[in-house]
């Protein structure tokens, strides 16, 4: 690390710092219900060497084995598309009036690019900290998030801030159960015999118009019957609907949009609300060690998914159909927006290596696929290290 430094800098870093990626146990298409989601920050990260350096920006990735840069009081966009999202985050705070100088770092990174583990945000998170830390900014962890957040925003993606959170507050052994409406979290411990394995199908399915705006609009269409049939104002999300009344409304549903739009938008609402009591679920059979349960919400996860919310694909389900059938396995789903992508693994400790290289074999034969498996444990949050490699 601190020779890439010394190598495009000519002089020695002063710190080192770690910024994680991060998958999602469970909880998917939650965020933007206001739901509950819990991921966990992963042993594939970002490896920092810093410096100060007046009002510029320089920094070395050594994945593009390039150095870009821009000044800090810079009106464009930097040409470097990578630095776009540290120019975002110079932008946030710039518009919240903090003060703080530049640097110049050089970067690490063993996160693949675009495979749904948030190497994006793990740059962005990991830039706000360590700005925040160097020139003492004094932001907290969840500022640090929200910061970063809006930085990947600035850049020009709509996402929520659950990659940023975790990133922010992941703590090994952990994952962060946070509720994205009260913005809080827990930790849940991830029992020891458990390790991950992320299965990248490569696979991207062209999407006609945005599939993610039109599911949001269709499963919120539910809210709308409940406040009317319940006489309850309170209810402003599918959050604030539980199975029950989700159930109870059905016919109202259908009686509004007729059998075939009605039972589509009851499938539609049907995934986040179920899936809220899933990361509840979860939890419990998470502090239990209870195996059996985790792989059964896993997999009650994926079909809800794949025909509540259908953003599923069939090189996704053939990946988690191979899963059930390799030793070690303990649950699977597909992970991210969808459509392709990459599905979760949750494999018995010593097993990994071997459920690994299964996956991308079976899967390569029954799909002519080449897919990646990535093995990878939980960790720490973003943070300052120790570093004298
Ligand atoms: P992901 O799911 O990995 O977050 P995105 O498309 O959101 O995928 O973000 C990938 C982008 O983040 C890259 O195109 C690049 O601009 C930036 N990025 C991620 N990791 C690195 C790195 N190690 N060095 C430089 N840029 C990176
Ligand atoms: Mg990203």
């Amino acid at each position: 690390m601190k020779k890439i430094f010394i190598d495009n800098f000519k002089r020695k870093p002063e710190e080192y710092f770690w910024s994680p990626g991060r998958v999602n146990i469970i909880g998917e298409h939650s965020d933007y219900h206001d739901g509950f989601v819990m991921p966990v920050a992963i042993d594939l990260g970002i490896t920092w060497s810093v410096s100060k350096n007046g009002d510029n920006v320089r920094g070395y990735t050594e994945k593009f084995d390039e150095i870009g840069r821009f000044r800090i009081d810079a009106k464009d966009r930097t040409y470097f598309e990578w630095m776009l999202y540290l120019q975002g985050v110079v932008e946030v705070l710039k518009k919240r009036n903090k003060k703080f100088g530049g640097i110049d770092f050089a970067i690490h990174s063993t996160i693949p690019i675009g495979s749904g583990l948030s190497s994006s945000s793990s740059l962005a998170t990991g830039f706000a900290y360590i700005l925040n830390e160097i020139y003492k900014i004094g932001l907290g962890r969840k500022e640090i998030a929200k910061v970063a957040c809006e930085a990947e925003w600035w850049y020009g993606t709509t996402g929520g801030i659950m990659d940023q959170y975790c990133i922010a507050n992941g703590k090994a052994g952990n994952a962060v159960l946070l509720d994205c409406r009260k913005m809080t979290h827990v930790y849940v411990p991830i029992p020891k015999d458990i390790k991950m394995v992320i299965f990248e199908t490569t696979i991207r399915h062209k999407q006609i118009s945005s599939p993610f705006a039109l599911r949001k609009k269709q499963a919120h269409e539910a809210v709308e019957v409940a406040r009317q049939y319940f006489k309850d104002d309170k209810i402003k999300m599918l959050r604030d609907i539980t199975k029950k009344m989700l159930e109870e409304i059905k016919p109202s549903i259908i009686k509004k949009f007729g059998k075939r739009k009605g039972e589509m938008i009851y499938r539609r609402s049907k995934h986040p609300i179920y899936e809220r009591d899933r990361v509840l679920e979860m939890k419990e059979a998470l502090m239990k060690d209870d195996l059996r349960k985790i792989g059964k919400i896993l997999a009650e996860c994926h079909k809800s998914l794949r025909d509540n919310y259908e953003v599923s694909c069939k090189e996704l389900d053939i990946a988690v159909d191979i899963s059930q059938g390799i030793k070690g396995y303990i649950g699977s789903r597909m992970i991210g927006g969808g459509f392709g992508g990459c599905t979760l693994n949750l494999v018995k400790r010593g097993q990994e290596h071997h459920f690994a290289g299964e996956m991308e074999e079976i899967f390569r034969k029954r799909t002519e696929i080449k897919g990646n498996s990535y093995i990878c444990n939980s960790s720490d949050g973003v943070r300052k290290i120790p570093n004298n490699k």
